[in-house]
């Protein structure tokens, strides 16, 4: 009787102890398995692949979520030099109910009836769905599928920041098929799904929150760094116009960013600011040639150096100017490509050089292969950078698939994890790091 107590006792503690030790030693990815669930203490943010432009799922250390863009540009709507990746994993779903479908996998359990927040960068398809005449209408009748249309359909969202509400009249009044159904959108799910939406404040620190245990995580914050022109001065929550009275930027310029810290770990995201003004794709006019308008150098000193930076737009040409690069140097970037022009050959050698920043890079691409892109970037860059670009480009840590990066609880450490975009729940296909959190911009 007493051993059997003895025994079961020492079982129970053990149990017990376990339990207890389970937390503090996550689950490692492997190669050929299934991503392990995010947990608790955990920041992992999915750079998610459909081929059709931005999406990214954030679930920070105490599982409040938030999906950043959801983009769905459609090849055969765009002129060429756009567009080009083939859809992923496949078309038989239009890439919103991927990212929704991604989205519902990865969220934390018992969270997975709705996403915390959602944020749009700017206002472009490659960010919130493409409006094609054969998309299916809403059940209300009231707008299209598309895009966050389509996630939110899938998935609520409980709390929606872009850079326009209420009155989406900045630079311009817009009235293109995009934002009309976009509004429709907002109309109705504010009306009928209890959907709520604010405009990013740049300067804020305080817009986008830990929800549900923020005491237990206190080195965790988002700085909104700039929007609409506004960039973060560094001071309090004050922010400085970068456009100058009277003039009219593109949208791309007027592009949210935000930089995430965690502990020592930090992350910067820009949407699709530019930042070299007269960068040429093959003739095209650049996408805004006004160097009023570029937005990196006037992020770049407030954000400071990062772990881990989102490319701006897509590693497109006109992007990742030296000064920038050499404030941030990020030790890990991650290119979201669609398009043969991604990455520009100059850009490319801007990042890769150690007279921009010194030190060890890792660079990581969503979309490399697809059949004609060689043919297309000879087209638009000659046959010698081409050749350049794809030697350098399979050099790259990763250049296809979903691209994780999953920040250890406590933030010291941080893994890059490739996902297998060619099927819906893909295996991991390789695990980078760790990497040392490198506490550069610790202050909130
Ligand atoms: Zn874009």
């Amino acid at each position: 009787m007493t051993k059997t107590f003895a025994k079961n006792f020492i079982g129970v503690a053990t149990l017990a102890l376990a339990t207890f030790l389970t937390p503090l030693r996550a689950a490692v990815p492997v190669v050929g398995q299934p991503l392990p669930a995010w947990e608790r203490g955990q920041l992992d943010i999915h750079q998610i692949n459909t081929g059709t432009g931005n999406a990214a799922l954030l679930i920070l250390p105490d599982g409040t979520t938030m999906l950043l863009d959801a983009g769905a540009g459609y090849r055969e709507d765009k002129v060429k030099s756009h567009y080009d990746a083939p859809q992923r994993p496949n078309a038989t779903l239009r890439p919103g109910q991927w990212i929704a479908r991604y989205v519902r996998r990865m969220l934390p359990e018992g969270e997975r009836g709705a996403l915390d927040y959602a944020m749009l960068t700017h206002f472009h398809a490659d960010h919130m769905g493409e409006v094609r005449k054969e998309a299916p209408k809403s059940p209300s009748g009231t707008y299209v599928l598309t895009g966050i249309t389509d996630v939110a359909q899938e998935i609520p969202i409980r709390r929606l920041l872009d850079r326009g509400w209420p009155n989406y009249d900045f630079p311009a009044p817009s009235g293109g098929p995009i934002m009309v159904n976009y509004r429709a959108f907002l109309k109705w799910q504010t009306e009928h799904n209890g959907l709520k939406v604010e405009r990013f404040e740049p300067g804020r620190a305080d817009q986008i929150v830990l929800l549900r245990a923020p005491k237990e995580f206190p080195h965790f914050a988002i700085r909104n760094i700039a929007g609409n022109g506004y960039a973060w001065t560094g001071a309090g929550t004050a922010t400085r116009n970068r456009f100058p009275e009277g003039t009219i930027p593109v949208e791309n310029n007027c592009s949210l960013a935000f930089r995430l810290s965690y502990g020592a770990f930090s992350y910067f995201n820009g949407g699709d600011m530019a930042g070299v003004p007269d960068a040429v794709v093959a003739g095209a006019p650049p996408s805004n040639s006004a160097a009023w308008a570029e937005m990196e150098s006037a992020v770049a000193w407030v954000t400071g150096p990062v772990d881990v930076q989102a490319a701006n737009h897509h590693s497109t040409p006109d992007t990742a100017n030296a000064f920038f690069l050499s404030v941030l140097q990020p030790r890990v970037q991650v290119i979201s490509t669609y398009a043969a022009s991604q990455p520009g050959p100059d850009l490319l050698r801007r990042m890769l050089s150690d007279r921009v920043y010194p030190g060890p890079r890792d660079i990581f691409m969503t979309n490399w292969i697809w059949p004609g892109r060689r043919e297309h970037m000879v087209e638009l860059y000659g046959e010698t950078d081409t050749a350049w670009l794809a030697e350098r480009i399979g050099q790259f840590a990763s250049s296809q698939g979903h691209v994780v990066v999953r920040v250890e609880p406590g933030a010291a450490t941080y893994r890059v994890i490739v996902v297998d975009d060619s099927k819906d729940n893909g295996a991991v296909l390789s695990v980078h790091g760790p990497y040392q959190s490198r506490g550069l911009a610790a202050r909130p």
